[in-house]
């Protein structure tokens, strides 16, 4: 059972609901949003279930959910989570297109980058300065100076940007920077950094783990939503399959299946699981056929030079030209991009 509280619900008035709860040996998982607090109850269904919750000061409704994800499934909350960030919108009906280099590797490559995504049509820019790899002595990225590059794209070209976090003890400094924080693959189960990124006031990219069913994927969500960040959206990045065509396999049908069971957007990177640059424009039209919320594109100047990710980044020219098709693609099937 989940207890929505009204927007203005005063500390007694939780207090109240925390107290009923325990009365019937029940806990109380409080998540204090923006604009309301959301109380899960986890004990036992017929009990809670007879507390007269409507009747409670400070308490909008109860809603009962059967799956272990409460928060962040469709029972919860029936609209769409609509996420805005400067004039950038993600979810509600608006199309997201996502566009940077993967690595932050210098401020010419930055600046040439965002300037051509921003003129064909890109909402938000997306540049690491922390990446990670296979190989520890791999490029890692420019660390904070990466960031301080971004920080200076945004401005110059009014792209708000998104950027990966790898570790709990970089969040707060990252979140300094960035518009919002993206946790990769990688580190899809890493509930220790998802407490983290819970915990602060930026919206969060949750990719998919490439081995995580969606399942698995909704309940990693939820450990970011339950500290009170309910700004989460999913990423669709491709899942290890037996197929070797592709890096890993896109399974398209995550986005409506996510978009049936969860009220968050999902967006695909067409980049990051095709690993191929001739894959990454039909699967980003694809992405807006089956509804997705939004797309995330490496984009390179020079991909032969790229420090990472190379094979699959796109041309300037490239994204420019995928992105009249989306606008055509949008305009049919009436979709705001
Ligand atoms: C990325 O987007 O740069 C990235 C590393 O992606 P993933 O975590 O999906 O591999
Ligand atoms: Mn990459």
């Amino acid at each position: 059972m989940i207890i929505v509280m009204k927007p203005g619900a005063t500390e007694e008035h939780i207090g109240a609901v925390v107290q009923r709860l325990a009365g019937v040996d029940s806990e109380a998982h409080i998540s204090t949003g923006q604009l309301r607090t959301v109380i899960g109850a986890i004990g036992d269904r017929g009990r809670i279930q007879q507390i007269p919750w409507g009747a409670m000061s400070g308490v909008e409704r109860a809603v009962p959910v059967l799956k272990p994800y409460k928060f962040v499934s469709r029972e919860f909350q029936p609209e769409d989570t609509v996420i805005k960030v400067r004039s950038a919108q993600l979810g509600g009906g608006v199309f997201a297109p996502i566009a940077g280099p993967c690595a932050v590797e210098s401020r010419d490559q930055l600046f040439r980058t965002a300037e051509a995504v921003r003129n064909a049509g890109a909402t938000i820019l997306r540049g690491d300065a922390f990446k990670p790899r296979t190989s520890p002595f791999s490029f890692q990225g420019l660390a904070e100076d990466g960031l301080q590059l971004l920080a200076e794209a945004r401005e110059e070209f009014d792209l708000p940007f998104v950027a990966e976090v790898l570790d709990p003890r970089d969040v707060e400094m990252i979140s300094g920077y960035a518009d919002i924080l993206r946790i990769g693959t990688r580190n899809m189960a890493n509930f220790g950094l998802l407490s983290e990124v819970g915990r602060v006031h930026k919206p969060v990219m949750l990719k998919r783990g490439f081995t995580a069913t969606v399942d698995e994927w909704l309940n990693a969500a939820e450990y970011i939503y339950k500290e009170g960040n309910h700004e989460v959206i999913m990423v669709e990045r491709g899942i290890r399959t037996f197929e070797t065509s592709t890096r890993n396999t896109l399974d398209i049908s995550a986005a409506p299946v996510v978009k049936t069971m969860s009220h968050l957007p999902v967006i695909i990177d067409p980049s990051h699981s095709s690993g191929r640059r001739h894959l990454v424009a039909p699967l980003a039209r694809a992405a807006l056929a089956v509804g997705a919320d939004g797309f995330i594109i490496d984009v390179h100047p020079d991909p032969e030079a790229a420090l990472v990710d190379g094979d699959q980044a796109i041309l300037p020219h490239e994204f420019a030209e995928l992105m009249e098709q989306m606008k055509a693609l949008a305009a049919a099937l009436q979709v705001t991009i």
